[in-house]
């Protein structure tokens, strides 16, 4: 398993079309690089338990990465991401959309906010289009993608998720062009 690998991290439960349509996206991409992408059997947020903060209802979402990061050297691959349904947050941020770590080339992402309920709306498309955008945004940090000033690239920063739905989901052509050097 040498290229991308994908985790469920399951509260109550992550839905199978979000992770398909998200796998089928970083798949076709990331196939110009030579990285294959699958599928892990999903883990429980239990296992995370210790990052809850029970006052805030949120789960600190550095405490993923480390986990993250030792199941993919396990497995030998170059990356993993961690899809989940809990809302997480970072020490002086409200939350986040999602977290990586180029060292450890992990990253995690969460649905929480990216789906249409949250704002009061129902749109199937619409989650699966920001699940999307946040699963290739965290990818590209984990290969040493800094923030993007281009609002239209994946990699711009998403404060809200009116950013999230500006931009588009893949990298501008100076990111491409870094990528190209890091995974050449
Ligand atoms: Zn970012
Ligand atoms: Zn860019």
């Amino acid at each position: 398993m040498a290229g991308i690998l994908v985790i469920p991290i399951v509260a109550k439960e992550v839905e199978r079309d979000v992770i398909r349509a998200i796998v089928d996206y970083v798949r076709q991409f990331y196939s110009k690089f030579g990285l294959g992408v699958t599928i892990l059997p999903k883990m429980s947020i239990r296992r995370f338990s210790a990052g809850y903060n029970e006052i805030r209802g949120q789960f600190l979402g550095r405490t993923f990465l480390p986990i993250l990061g030792m199941i993919r050297s396990e497995l030998r691959a170059k990356a993993i991401l961690g899809i989940t349904d809990v809302d997480l947050y970072e020490e002086g941020l409200n939350f986040i959309f999602g977290l990586a770590s180029p060292y450890l080339k992990a990253a995690i992402i969460s649905l929480y906010r990216l789906k249409p309920e949250f704002y009061g709306e129902r749109n199937r498309e619409l989650l699966i289009d920001r699940s999307i955008k946040e699963a290739m945004h965290e990818l590209g940090h984990v290969f040493g993608l800094d923030h993007c000033p281009n609002p239209k690239c994946v990699m711009h920063f998403s404060n809200s998720i009116i950013d999230t739905d500006f931009k588009g989901r893949d990298y501008c052509d100076k990111c491409i062009k870094k990528l190209e050097v890091t995974l050449g």
